[in-house]
């Protein structure tokens, strides 16, 4: 156990940030560029793109230690930032360096948006045998959804919603084990669990409702064909676990059933209407495996790193 002085110490300094981000949170209010209405974010757009790029490096930096080949196979690369590159032209927040990226692993049926707009695309995103995007829209409609979290900026307004609770129930957790109470540090630890658990999932199922439904807009007006957002998640719905066992972020915190897909289709006619007025249609029915040669052959790390 932690000696006295230590805990008081340690509780001030939780309350007094607790103090500043209430006051930091509670004031930042910023216009949604999505949709225009007041929301809380305590991030500027800089500090996300800073957090962002900082964590891109990161997570680029463990990628290579584990050997993944990264923006390699050119075909792969060039599909997706095209993609990207067209989807980007019609999204709200335009002053944003956006980049993707493809790692060619077969086995993570994933894709990622980190704030401030990189975009990373796992090959088993189209995997023949576990992949979920079989053509070019479908493709589209899973970058698009990437590219509609960033500019819904749901990452800052996640870690906006969470910083103050978590500090008063860390507050309270700490003052619990201050006067050695085991039924407040029971409720304090249950408290602290209930909100991660029940109240950060609640939102960020919200929110990847709400990237479906902008993401969705953001192909159309791209001129992709919208109808292939709500099949991507009709197919996941019906897939075995088995199927999409290595499925990852984008994924898991979606409701795995055809919530998702009935909600698309509910504002379907909307982005079909957006896709008919779109200047440019891009073609996006092309199957992927018709238009993309075999992956590159994997090369062995002891040959890659024997120096010659
Ligand atoms: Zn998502």
């Amino acid at each position: 156990m932690f000696p006295i002085m230590n805990k008081t110490t340690c509780l001030r300094s939780v309350l007094g940030a607790a103090l500043m981000a209430a006051l930091g949170s509670g004031c930042a209010t910023t216009t949604d560029y999505v949709t225009g209405q007041r929301v809380r974010n305590m991030y500027t757009l800089d500090e996300e793109t800073r957090m962002g790029g900082q964590y891109y490096a990161q997570m680029v930096g463990e990628l290579r230690k584990s050997d993944a080949p990264i923006d390699q196979d050119a075909a792969r690369v060039d599909l997706v930032r095209d993609i990207t590159r067209q989807i980007v032209s019609v999204v709200h927040i335009t002053n944003l360096p956006y980049k993707a990226t493809f790692v060619g692993d077969p086995d993570f049926v994933n894709a990622y948006a980190l704030p401030g707009g990189n975009i990373m695309v796992f090959e088993g995103i189209w995997n023949p045998k576990e992949g979920l995007v079989r053509t070019v829209d479908e493709l589209a409609a899973v970058i698009g959804h990437e590219l509609a979290h960033v500019n819904c900026r749901h990452s800052t307004e996640a870690m906006t919603r969470q910083v103050l609770p978590n500090l008063l129930l860390s507050a309270f957790m700490i003052w619990a084990t201050i006067k050695d109470d085991d039924s407040m540090q029971l409720l304090a630890g249950g408290l602290l669990l209930g909100y991660n658990g029940l109240v950060v999932t609640k939102y960020s199922r919200k929110d990847e409702l709400e990237a479906d439904r902008v993401g969705m807009m953001y192909m159309a007006r791209a001129g992709f064909d919208p109808e292939a957002a709500p099949r991507v998640w009709e197919r996941l719905a019906n897939g075995s676990d088995s199927q999409f066992k290595k499925t990852l972020s984008i994924f898991s915190t979606h409701p795995r059933d055809k919530l998702r897909a009935d909600e698309l289709r509910k504002h379907l006619p909307e982005a079909r209407a957006l896709f008919e007025a779109a200047p440019v249609k891009r073609d996006g029915n092309r199957k992927l495996a018709d238009i993309l040669p075999p992956p590159p052959p994997k090369i062995p790390a002891k040959q890659k790193n024997s120096g010659s």
